[in-house]
């Protein structure tokens, strides 16, 4: 395998443009067979479900939120399918694997994981603990504005 190293910096060698190109179209086929499982299960579910929902009201309203539910997963899974084709769309840029705060690449280990990480994991962890600390500041203003509520 050639590594061309380029100056103008961003080009991915090749061999972990196809890891991460790899990682994604995993990603992208396990999804796309358990969405296909699914819509198999619910059609079979569905024609020998048929002879029970009219005998039992509550096992229909029951199915019927069976229903909501794989119906909410299949378009969980279609949303992340969305957000695969642009991370593909962004590997096909250069942008795709480097961190968006720091511009460092992101580790494969971490793109594995997280596919769709778009911080390093020193950048993340940052954020998080930046997060939490808004996090106790905004409980801790809602706690005094909830007792000064309470005392007028
Ligand atoms: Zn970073």
């Amino acid at each position: 395998m050639k590594r061309t190293k380029t100056t103008t910096g961003r080009n991915m060698d090749t061999g972990r443009y196809g890891e991460l190109k790899g990682i994604l179209e995993e990603r992208r086929r396990e999804i796309l067979s358990a969405v296909q499982t699914k819509i198999k299960d619910v059609r079979a579910e569905g024609s020998s479900g048929m002879m029970h929902t009219v005998a039992d009201a509550a096992e229909s309203s029951e199915s019927d939120i069976q229903d909501d539910i794989e119906f909410a997963l299949i378009q969980l899974k279609a949303e992340t399918l969305n957000k695969i084709d642009e991370a593909l769309r962004r590997l096909e840029e250069g942008s795709y694997g480097y961190c968006f705060e720091c511009g460092e690449e992101i580790s494969e280990q971490r793109l594995r994981a997280l596919p769709f990480a778009v911080r390093c994991k020193d950048c993340e962890e940052q954020r998080e603990i930046a997060a939490q600390r808004d996090r106790l500041a905004s409980q801790r203003s809602g706690r005094s504005s909830l007792f000064l509520d309470m005392s007028s």
